[in-house]
Protein backbone atom coordinates (compact mmCIF):
# COMPACT_ATOMS: atom_id res chain seq x y z
CA UNK A 1 0.00 0.00 0.00
CA UNK A 2 1.54 3.32 -0.73
CA UNK A 3 0.74 6.03 1.73
CA UNK A 4 0.48 9.71 0.00
CA UNK A 5 0.56 12.74 1.65
CA UNK A 6 0.32 15.36 -1.60
CA UNK A 7 -2.63 16.05 -3.79
CA UNK A 8 -0.70 16.05 -6.83
CA UNK A 9 0.97 12.75 -6.10
CA UNK A 10 -2.57 11.25 -5.71
CA UNK A 11 -3.40 12.46 -8.74
CA UNK A 12 -0.67 11.15 -10.83
CA UNK A 13 -0.92 7.66 -9.16
CA UNK A 14 -4.80 7.61 -10.25
CA UNK A 15 -4.09 9.24 -13.67
CA UNK A 16 -1.95 6.31 -14.22
CA UNK A 17 -4.41 3.64 -12.94
CA UNK A 18 -7.15 5.26 -15.09
CA UNK A 19 -5.13 5.18 -18.20
CA UNK A 20 -4.99 0.82 -17.67
CA UNK A 21 -9.39 1.54 -17.57
CA UNK A 22 -8.65 0.68 -13.49
CA UNK A 23 -12.12 1.63 -11.55
CA UNK A 24 -11.67 3.56 -8.18
CA UNK A 25 -13.60 3.59 -4.66
CA UNK A 26 -12.80 5.99 -2.74
CA UNK A 27 -13.19 5.92 1.51
CA UNK A 28 -12.99 9.24 3.48
CA UNK A 29 -12.47 9.03 6.94
CA UNK A 30 -10.88 11.26 9.82
CA UNK A 31 -8.69 8.00 11.05
CA UNK A 32 -8.39 6.27 14.43
CA UNK A 33 -9.93 3.36 12.24
CA UNK A 34 -12.27 0.39 13.43
CA UNK A 35 -14.00 -2.32 12.53
CA UNK A 36 -16.11 0.19 11.45
CA UNK A 37 -14.00 1.57 8.75
CA UNK A 38 -12.73 -1.23 7.73
CA UNK A 39 -15.99 -2.86 6.63
CA UNK A 40 -16.46 0.03 4.24
CA UNK A 41 -12.59 0.10 2.99
CA UNK A 42 -13.45 -4.25 2.63
CA UNK A 43 -16.66 -3.28 0.09
CA UNK A 44 -14.70 -0.96 -1.86
CA UNK A 45 -12.02 -3.51 -2.58
CA UNK A 46 -14.23 -6.04 -3.56
CA UNK A 47 -15.96 -3.68 -5.87
CA UNK A 48 -13.20 -1.46 -7.27
CA UNK A 49 -9.24 -1.97 -8.84
CA UNK A 50 -8.14 0.83 -6.79
CA UNK A 51 -9.28 2.06 -3.22
CA UNK A 52 -7.77 5.14 -1.66
CA UNK A 53 -8.89 5.51 1.91
CA UNK A 54 -8.00 9.50 2.89
CA UNK A 55 -6.94 9.56 6.45
CA UNK A 56 -7.31 13.39 7.48
CA UNK A 57 -8.85 14.78 10.70
CA UNK A 58 -10.88 17.59 8.93
CA UNK A 59 -10.95 20.83 11.30
CA UNK A 60 -13.73 22.27 9.60
CA UNK A 61 -16.05 20.37 10.53
CA UNK A 62 -15.55 20.52 13.93
CA UNK A 63 -17.81 23.04 15.90
CA UNK A 64 -16.22 21.78 19.21
CA UNK A 65 -12.39 23.00 19.45
CA UNK A 66 -12.41 20.44 22.39
CA UNK A 67 -13.79 17.62 20.33
CA UNK A 68 -10.98 18.15 17.69
CA UNK A 69 -8.23 18.00 20.38
CA UNK A 70 -9.02 14.92 21.72
CA UNK A 71 -10.14 13.33 18.61
CA UNK A 72 -7.55 10.37 18.47
CA UNK A 73 -4.82 10.47 16.46
CA UNK A 74 -3.59 6.63 15.65
CA UNK A 75 -1.70 6.88 12.05
CA UNK A 76 0.89 4.11 12.01
CA UNK A 77 -1.87 1.84 13.42
CA UNK A 78 -4.39 2.81 10.82
CA UNK A 79 -1.70 2.15 7.64
CA UNK A 80 -1.78 -1.18 9.13
CA UNK A 81 -5.59 -2.01 8.80
CA UNK A 82 -5.53 -0.46 5.82
CA UNK A 83 -2.86 -2.50 4.54
CA UNK A 84 -4.66 -5.61 5.97
CA UNK A 85 -7.99 -4.96 4.61
CA UNK A 86 -6.29 -4.54 0.69
CA UNK A 87 -6.35 -0.78 0.36
CA UNK A 88 -4.26 0.55 -2.60
CA UNK A 89 -3.69 4.02 -1.45
CA UNK A 90 -3.49 6.22 1.92
CA UNK A 91 -3.73 9.62 1.45
CA UNK A 92 -2.81 11.78 4.34
CA UNK A 93 -2.42 15.08 3.43
CA UNK A 94 -1.71 17.89 6.17
CA UNK A 95 -3.89 20.86 6.54
CA UNK A 96 -1.92 23.05 4.99
CA UNK A 97 -2.50 21.19 1.86
CA UNK A 98 -5.66 20.65 2.01
CA UNK A 99 -6.25 24.00 3.08
CA UNK A 100 -3.76 26.51 1.54
CA UNK A 101 -5.83 29.15 2.31
CA UNK A 102 -9.19 29.31 4.23
CA UNK A 103 -12.16 27.67 2.72
CA UNK A 104 -14.83 29.90 2.49
CA UNK A 105 -17.71 28.10 0.33
CA UNK A 106 -21.38 27.82 1.53
CA UNK A 107 -22.79 24.57 1.20
CA UNK A 108 -26.79 24.36 2.14
CA UNK A 109 -29.36 21.60 1.64
CA UNK A 110 -32.07 22.30 4.23
CA UNK A 111 -33.78 20.02 5.57
CA UNK A 112 -30.84 17.45 5.39
CA UNK A 113 -28.27 19.68 6.83
CA UNK A 114 -30.37 22.26 9.01
CA UNK A 115 -32.17 19.68 11.50
CA UNK A 116 -30.13 17.57 14.08
CA UNK A 117 -26.61 17.61 14.03
CA UNK A 118 -27.14 20.59 11.77
CA UNK A 119 -29.14 22.31 14.18
CA UNK A 120 -26.87 21.02 17.14
CA UNK A 121 -23.22 21.23 15.43
CA UNK A 122 -23.55 24.47 13.55
CA UNK A 123 -20.84 24.60 10.78
CA UNK A 124 -20.78 20.90 11.03
CA UNK A 125 -22.12 19.45 7.71
CA UNK A 126 -20.86 22.68 5.70
CA UNK A 127 -17.04 21.60 6.82
CA UNK A 128 -17.93 18.03 5.64
CA UNK A 129 -19.28 19.21 2.44
CA UNK A 130 -15.90 21.12 2.06
CA UNK A 131 -13.33 18.34 2.63
CA UNK A 132 -15.91 15.65 1.04
CA UNK A 133 -16.37 17.99 -2.33
CA UNK A 134 -12.08 18.51 -2.04
CA UNK A 135 -11.61 14.91 -1.57
CA UNK A 136 -14.27 13.98 -4.62
CA UNK A 137 -12.52 16.38 -6.79
CA UNK A 138 -9.12 14.75 -6.16
CA UNK A 139 -10.36 11.37 -6.13
CA UNK A 140 -12.84 11.56 -8.71
CA UNK A 141 -13.87 8.04 -7.68
CA UNK A 142 -16.67 6.06 -9.45
CA UNK A 143 -17.99 4.92 -6.02
CA UNK A 144 -17.34 6.57 -2.51
CA UNK A 145 -18.14 4.56 0.40
CA UNK A 146 -20.05 6.24 3.67
CA UNK A 147 -21.44 4.52 6.87
CA UNK A 148 -24.93 4.28 8.00
CA UNK A 149 -23.54 5.28 11.19
CA UNK A 150 -23.16 8.97 10.16
CA UNK A 151 -27.29 8.56 9.25
CA UNK A 152 -27.32 12.62 8.02
CA UNK A 153 -24.31 12.30 6.65
CA UNK A 154 -24.85 10.29 3.82
CA UNK A 155 -28.43 12.43 3.08
CA UNK A 156 -26.50 15.62 3.39
CA UNK A 157 -23.80 14.42 0.60
CA UNK A 158 -26.09 12.73 -1.44
CA UNK A 159 -27.50 15.90 -1.79
CA UNK A 160 -24.49 17.73 -2.51
CA UNK A 161 -23.70 14.75 -5.44
CA UNK A 162 -27.11 15.67 -7.85
CA UNK A 163 -26.10 19.36 -6.82
CA UNK A 164 -22.76 19.37 -7.96
CA UNK A 165 -23.81 17.02 -10.87
CA UNK A 166 -21.16 14.63 -9.67
CA UNK A 167 -21.59 11.38 -11.80
CA UNK A 168 -20.08 9.04 -8.50
CA UNK A 169 -22.30 6.54 -6.86
CA UNK A 170 -22.89 6.99 -2.87
CA UNK A 171 -22.59 3.44 -1.36
CA UNK A 172 -24.11 3.82 2.04
CA UNK A 173 -22.84 0.53 4.49
CA UNK A 174 -24.60 -0.68 7.26
CA UNK A 175 -23.55 0.28 10.83
CA UNK A 176 -20.98 -2.25 12.72
CA UNK A 177 -21.51 -2.52 15.90
CA UNK A 178 -19.87 -3.97 19.12
CA UNK A 179 -20.70 -6.98 20.44
CA UNK A 180 -22.81 -4.86 23.40
CA UNK A 181 -25.01 -3.22 20.27
CA UNK A 182 -23.07 0.11 20.81
CA UNK A 183 -22.64 1.19 17.33
CA UNK A 184 -18.66 1.22 16.75
CA UNK A 185 -16.95 4.98 17.20
CA UNK A 186 -13.28 6.29 17.17
CA UNK A 187 -15.08 8.06 19.95
CA UNK A 188 -15.78 5.12 21.99
CA UNK A 189 -11.86 4.99 22.82
CA UNK A 190 -12.67 8.05 24.93
CA UNK A 191 -15.38 6.08 26.98
CA UNK A 192 -14.25 4.07 30.40
CA UNK A 193 -15.23 0.24 30.25
CA UNK A 194 -18.49 1.16 32.41
CA UNK A 195 -19.55 4.09 30.48
CA UNK A 196 -18.96 1.67 27.28
CA UNK A 197 -21.45 -1.05 29.34
CA UNK A 198 -23.94 2.37 29.95
CA UNK A 199 -23.91 3.37 26.45
CA UNK A 200 -25.19 -0.08 24.85
CA UNK A 201 -28.65 1.25 26.15
CA UNK A 202 -28.85 3.40 23.93
CA UNK A 203 -29.51 0.65 21.27
CA UNK A 204 -31.02 -1.57 23.11
CA UNK A 205 -34.11 0.63 23.82
CA UNK A 206 -34.08 2.13 20.08
CA UNK A 207 -34.68 -1.63 19.19
CA UNK A 208 -36.81 -2.36 21.81
CA UNK A 209 -39.07 0.39 20.19
CA UNK A 210 -39.36 -0.73 17.43
CA UNK A 211 -41.72 -3.19 18.56
CA UNK A 212 -44.18 -0.70 20.11
CA UNK A 213 -47.57 -0.48 18.73
CA UNK A 214 -48.16 3.13 19.48
CA UNK A 215 -47.92 6.84 16.98
CA UNK A 216 -44.73 8.30 16.39
CA UNK A 217 -45.27 10.69 19.00
CA UNK A 218 -45.30 8.22 21.42
CA UNK A 219 -42.51 6.00 20.22
CA UNK A 220 -40.56 9.31 20.81
CA UNK A 221 -41.43 9.42 24.13
CA UNK A 222 -40.67 6.21 25.03
CA UNK A 223 -36.93 5.95 24.08
CA UNK A 224 -36.29 9.44 25.57
CA UNK A 225 -37.80 8.40 29.36
CA UNK A 226 -36.00 5.24 29.03
CA UNK A 227 -32.77 6.45 28.17
CA UNK A 228 -32.74 9.46 30.24
CA UNK A 229 -33.70 6.97 33.06
CA UNK A 230 -30.15 5.26 32.56
CA UNK A 231 -27.36 6.93 35.13
CA UNK A 232 -24.90 8.68 32.87
CA UNK A 233 -27.13 8.79 29.70
CA UNK A 234 -28.62 12.18 28.65
CA UNK A 235 -30.46 12.25 25.05
CA UNK A 236 -29.62 15.87 23.34
CA UNK A 237 -31.98 14.80 21.04
CA UNK A 238 -34.22 12.19 18.92
CA UNK A 239 -36.34 12.81 15.93
CA UNK A 240 -38.30 10.63 14.08
CA UNK A 241 -37.81 11.34 10.25
CA UNK A 242 -38.11 11.11 6.38
CA UNK A 243 -35.34 8.59 6.04
CA UNK A 244 -34.42 10.60 2.89
CA UNK A 245 -35.46 14.70 3.52
CA UNK A 246 -35.27 14.25 7.25
CA UNK A 247 -38.36 16.09 7.62
CA UNK A 248 -39.97 15.37 10.96
CA UNK A 249 -42.73 12.86 10.38
CA UNK A 250 -45.98 13.11 12.58
CA UNK A 251 -47.75 9.77 11.35
CA UNK A 252 -46.32 6.25 10.39
CA UNK A 253 -48.10 6.86 7.23
CA UNK A 254 -46.47 10.01 6.42
CA UNK A 255 -43.17 8.23 4.07
CA UNK A 256 -42.22 4.81 3.02
CA UNK A 257 -39.21 5.31 4.71
CA UNK A 258 -39.00 6.46 8.23
CA UNK A 259 -35.47 6.42 11.07
CA UNK A 260 -35.07 7.67 14.43
CA UNK A 261 -31.50 9.76 14.80
CA UNK A 262 -30.53 10.08 18.39
CA UNK A 263 -27.51 12.20 20.04
CA UNK A 264 -26.84 11.01 23.74
CA UNK A 265 -24.35 12.68 25.97
CA UNK A 266 -22.23 9.29 27.83
CA UNK A 267 -20.53 10.06 30.88
CA UNK A 268 -19.12 12.40 32.89
CA UNK A 269 -16.38 14.22 30.50
CA UNK A 270 -19.12 13.61 28.82
CA UNK A 271 -18.69 12.07 25.02
CA UNK A 272 -21.51 12.68 22.46
CA UNK A 273 -23.07 9.74 21.01
CA UNK A 274 -24.74 9.72 17.53
CA UNK A 275 -27.38 6.19 16.71
CA UNK A 276 -29.98 5.70 14.68
CA UNK A 277 -32.86 2.80 14.06
CA UNK A 278 -34.97 2.24 10.68
CA UNK A 279 -38.74 1.93 11.89
CA UNK A 280 -39.70 1.45 7.97
P1 LIG B 1 -15.14 9.00 10.46
O1 LIG B 1 -13.70 8.61 10.50
O2 LIG B 1 -15.81 8.98 11.79
O3 LIG B 1 -15.38 10.27 9.66
O4 LIG B 1 -15.85 7.85 9.62
C1 LIG B 1 -15.46 7.58 8.32
C2 LIG B 1 -16.52 6.74 7.66
O5 LIG B 1 -16.67 5.51 8.38
C3 LIG B 1 -17.90 7.44 7.70
O6 LIG B 1 -18.56 7.22 6.47
C4 LIG B 1 -18.58 6.74 8.84
O7 LIG B 1 -19.99 6.74 8.72
C5 LIG B 1 -18.03 5.33 8.71
N1 LIG B 1 -18.16 4.62 9.99
C6 LIG B 1 -17.71 5.02 11.20
N2 LIG B 1 -18.09 4.14 12.14
C7 LIG B 1 -18.80 3.19 11.52
C8 LIG B 1 -19.48 2.01 11.96
N3 LIG B 1 -19.52 1.66 13.24
N4 LIG B 1 -20.13 1.25 11.03
C9 LIG B 1 -20.11 1.62 9.72
N5 LIG B 1 -19.49 2.70 9.25
C10 LIG B 1 -18.85 3.48 10.13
Amino acid sequence: MKVIHSISELKETLCASRREGKTVGLVPTMGALHDGHASLVKRSVAENDVTVVSIFLNPTQFNDPKDLERYPRTLDADCALLEACGAQIAFAPSVKEVYPEPDTRVFSYPPTDSVMEGAFRPGHFNGVCQIVSKLFAYVEPDKAYFGEKDYQQICVIRRMVDDLGLGLEIVACPVVREESGLARSSRNTLLTEQERGIAANIYRVLKESCHLVAGVQAVHDFVVTKINAVPGLEVQYFSIVDGNTLADIKDWKDSESVVGCITVFCGSTPIRLIDHIRYK
